[in-house]
């Protein structure tokens, strides 16, 4: 096994991957920025070095200093989380040549899925099923982008192929407003991402964001473990993610789930990676692919029992998958509630000092957060403060655990969202669960007026 990891990520997800490390008995490099020199991960790792101001751009963003980080402590390779550096594929490629296991899959793969547009190519034609639209960039050409979008239908999307984050997308419902939004994708998408290159797809109107999670080692091996179900969002971005996801049945998830494996297959995927899916009316479409641990990623491992941290650190270390899918056995339900730093009305973060803190316990309760009372939560970073995940023998004994946690944290001096998650877990139709992407939004709008 690997003798030292450096870690070049912050907060929860640190955290996580320390203790991963740790029952693997790997030592850990916290490569953290200044603001973040008194925060748990750095504690708690064997080492920490500070790799820059807190301005992600010349710290968790600074590859020199990143790469130097690992040189100096003689870390053997580097674990990016989510965000930050973790999709960057030129990070990938400058990790390797330095002569570091970059844990992730090859930079290659890494740019292949990065782009929305190839991402998407590949998977068609791996066979995976993909929302109907454009089937590569708009060009120039007025007359030819109007005829494809009356041939789609409306309501259509126009995306970024470098995206993410849920920015660089526009819907568009009548022809007349489609040139200029073409235009002002471009634009906004050469500005966020230094890529304007847009492409067109069917809205759909009434869907479920569905996401398949996969190990493959690389070596010709790769799994399923499952599906999630996060169409929870508010302004494209989870709040509240489940799994599996309701309604979804065996067969539906075995379907899906071999195509996905198919595919990591016919691209030589490496590591842990998540295909996303929009689902209506039963079809399920892709829309993109994480090369990365994802932060809803604890839902998967409490009703599968697979660490996918220790995994993803596995299969790095050149390692072939130890189980096959009829090892992966799902066993009851889990959900898992993102706690932020913001206004629960407004959604505005809000940086401060934690006054008090206390983690809720009890069976089937798990929280990863890097909190702790007198921790002072940067304006610097997003707002997210942890994570709180149940897991019982089947939803409804989950939602009861989920219930009763959300009134046993307590997290004062800053103000957080968990006002809003103890509504959602007692709103009925999420109750009855399988709700579209835009629920949310519009019981906050309905809240509103
Ligand atoms: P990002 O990389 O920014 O997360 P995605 O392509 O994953 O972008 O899309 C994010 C979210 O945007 C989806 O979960 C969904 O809510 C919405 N979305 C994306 N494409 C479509 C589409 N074709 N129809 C309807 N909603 C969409």
């Amino acid at each position: 096994m690997m003798d030292k990891i450096l870690i070049a990520n912050r907060g929860e997800i640190a955290l996580r991957i320390i203790r991963a490390c740790k029952e693997l008995g790997i030592k850990t490099v916290a490569a953290h920025s200044v603001v973040d020199r008194d925060s748990l991960p750095v504690r708690l790792a064997d080492e920490a070095v500070c790799v820059g101001p807190g301005n992600s751009k010349e710290s968790y963003l600074n590859i020199p200093a990143i790469i130097s980080a690992a040189e100096i402590t003689d870390a053997v390779a580097i674990h990016p989380g989510y965000g930050f550096l973790s999709e960057n594929a030129d990070f990938a490629e400058r990790v390797e040549q330095s002569g570091f296991i970059f844990i992730g899959p090859k930079a290659e793969t890494i740019r292949l899925m990065g782009d929305k547009v190839s991402a998407i190519a590949t998977m068609k034609k791996a066979g995976v099923p993909c929302v109907p639209g454009s089937d590569g960039p708009l060009g120039d050409d007025a007359k030819a982008n109007l005829a494809m979008a009356r041939k789609i239908g409306y309501p259509i999307i126009i995306k970024a192929a470098g995206g993410g984050g849920g920015r660089g997308m526009r819907v568009v419902h009548a022809e007349g407003a489609l040139l200029h939004s073409i235009n002002l994708t471009t634009q906004e998408a050469q500005a966020a991402f230094n890529n304007g290159t847009v492409y067109m797809e069917k809205f759909l109107e009434t869907p479920r964001h569905i996401e398949i999670q996969v190990l493959a080692d690389g070596q010709g091996n790769a799994v399923y473990l499952g599906e999630r179900d996060c169409s929870l969002q508010r302004r494209h971005q989870k709040v509240l993610e489940e799994a599996p996801a309701p309604g979804i049945t065996d067969e539906q998830r075995k379907r899906i789930g071999s195509l996905c494996t198919k595919a990591c297959i016919d691209i030589g995927y490496r590591g842990a990676g998540t295909f996303e899916f929009l689902y209506q009316d039963g079809e399920f479409y892709f829309i993109e692919m994480n090369t990365r641990v994802q932060v809803e990623h604890p839902v998967t491992e409490l009703i599968t029992g697979i660490d996918i941290v220790k995994e993803q650190i596995k299969i790095a270390n050149g390692q072939k998958l130890s189980f096959t899918q009829d090892d992966v056995v799902i066993s009851g339900h889990s959900i898992e509630c993102r706690i932020n730093a913001e206004d629960p009305k407004t959604f505005i973060p809000c940086p401060g000092t934690v006054s008090w803190y206390h983690a809720p316990g009890g069976p089937g309760i798990r929280v990863d957060s890097h909190l702790y009372t007198s921790y002072v939560v940067p304006p610097t970073y997003d707002s997210l403060l942890g994570k709180l995940i149940a897991h019982g023998k089947d939803r409804a004994e989950c939602l009861a655990r989920l219930k009763n946690a959300l009134d046993e944290i307590v997290v004062e001096g800053v103000k957080t969202n968990i006002p809003l998650h103890q509504e959602l877990v007692r709103d009925g139709n999420f109750q009855r669960g399988g709700v579209s992407i835009h629920y949310l939004e519009e019981k906050l709008k309905h809240a509103k007026s």
